[in-house]
């Protein structure tokens, strides 16, 4: 749908391969002091003096990660970088370059690159960070994409996902949700749009979920707000793959257990009226989601004084020893056990 909407094509053979990155790429600019030399050698050079580097890298695969009938491609080059900068702010680091690789086939002609590279720009852009190089390829059939996000931290504040204690609190920012019921609503709308292709839907009321997952944003600002508020956490992780899991790898890494409150996990009103639209335990799936680009942290409780004012986050319960478990202390407070659901990419 989306890649047929454009008006001109140009085959990407009529670039050849230099062509096309000098294409795509000549609008990067290089911001950061600790780029030495961007996109046109055969590696970049960076130089961070007496930080410590973080690297991470994401691989997205069209038809595994994202479906381009309802995702555009502008969309889709700003979400690749943004689930790379997710990871890197996830140690309290601040992002500064990253590279983009890509393997295409020839059904995407240069207009759809140009809008990938179009989100890859805007993301750079607002985030203040830089492109730094990548590699292209053919591809047989779909599309992939695969960022490497670059970040710094001072030596002193990294956070791994290790350092929890008992009686810690856990804290997440923003909402959790909406991102998967925002999927559930494409899905739904692309069956409808199957059937009835002049159909035209009216979203409005599912504009947050959607953007959710269209549009998601990196905590970049948590980041910030956690440095200018002097707390850091004693471990911090990324909920990407959903709160529960990621609860489990917190807790696991740093030999402790937890009570989680399901009355204080944070969601928002329109992904709890999708969930009754839809019959479908919000709590479900505000654990096993996943795509909520947010973070999870713990504090030790001296800092909470500097956090419960602040509507970035929610506390969501607290950390116990090992042998207590993984808890899930319902509304009607009960207990039951925290497990992982499989994530749904290796589901079938
Ligand atoms: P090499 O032959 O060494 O792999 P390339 O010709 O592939 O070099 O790349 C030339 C330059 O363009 C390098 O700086 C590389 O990092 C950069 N580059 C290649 N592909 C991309 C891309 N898809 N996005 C951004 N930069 C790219
Ligand atoms: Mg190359």
């Amino acid at each position: 749908m989306i890649e047929d909407k454009n008006q001109q094509r140009t085959n990407l053979s009529e670039l050849g391969e230099f062509g096309l990155i000098d294409h795509l790429t000549k609008n990067f600019q290089i911001k950061k002091t600790s780029t030495i030399k961007g996109i046109g050698d055969d590696a970049a050079v960076l130089n961070f003096e007496k930080k410590n580097i973080v690297v991470t890298t994401d691989l997205l695969v069209e038809g595994v990660h994202f479906d381009l009938s309802y995702m555009p491609l502008k969309h889709l080059g700003y979400k690749a970088i943004i689930v790379n900068l997710s990871d890197v702010y996830a140690m309290n680091a601040n992002a500064t370059q990253v590279t983009v690789s890509i393997a295409v086939s020839n059904r995407f002609p240069l207009e759809a690159l140009e809008e990938l590279y179009a989100g890859i720009e805007t993301a750079a852009k607002i985030y203040d960070i830089d492109v730094i190089g990548g590699d292209t390829t053919s591809s047989n059939t779909g599309l992939l994409i695969s960022v490497t996000a670059i970040g710094e931290v001072d030596p002193e504040k990294v956070v791994y996902r290790n350092g929890a204690k008992p009686n810690d609190l856990l804290v997440v920012s923003g909402d959790i949700g909406a991102a998967y019921m925002g999927l559930q609503i494409l899905e739904r709308e692309k069956e409808v749009y199957k059937v009835n292709p002049n159909n035209q839907p009216d979203l409005e009321s599912y504009s947050y979920i959607i953007e959710r997952q269209l549009k998601p944003e990196a905590r970049k600002d948590i980041v910030k707000l956690l440095s200018d508020l002097d707390v850091k956490p004693t471990a911090m992780i990324d909920i990407s793959d959903g709160l529960s899991s990621e609860i489990i790898h917190l807790c696991k890494q740093s030999e402790v257990g937890c009570d989680l409150y399901e009355s204080k996990i944070p969601l928002d009103p329109q992904l709890i009226s999708t969930c009754e639209e839809f019959n479908i335990d919000s709590t479900t799936v505000a654990l096993n989601g996943g795509e909520d680009y947010e973070l999870l942290f713990t504090i030790s409780q001296e800092d909470f004084p500097k956090i419960k004012a602040n509507p970035h986050f929610s506390v969501i319960g607290f950390i116990t020893e090992k042998k207590a478990g993984l808890n899930l202390v319902t509304r009607a407070e009960t207990k039951i056990p925290i497990k992982a659901q499989g994530w749904k990419n290796f589901s079938d």
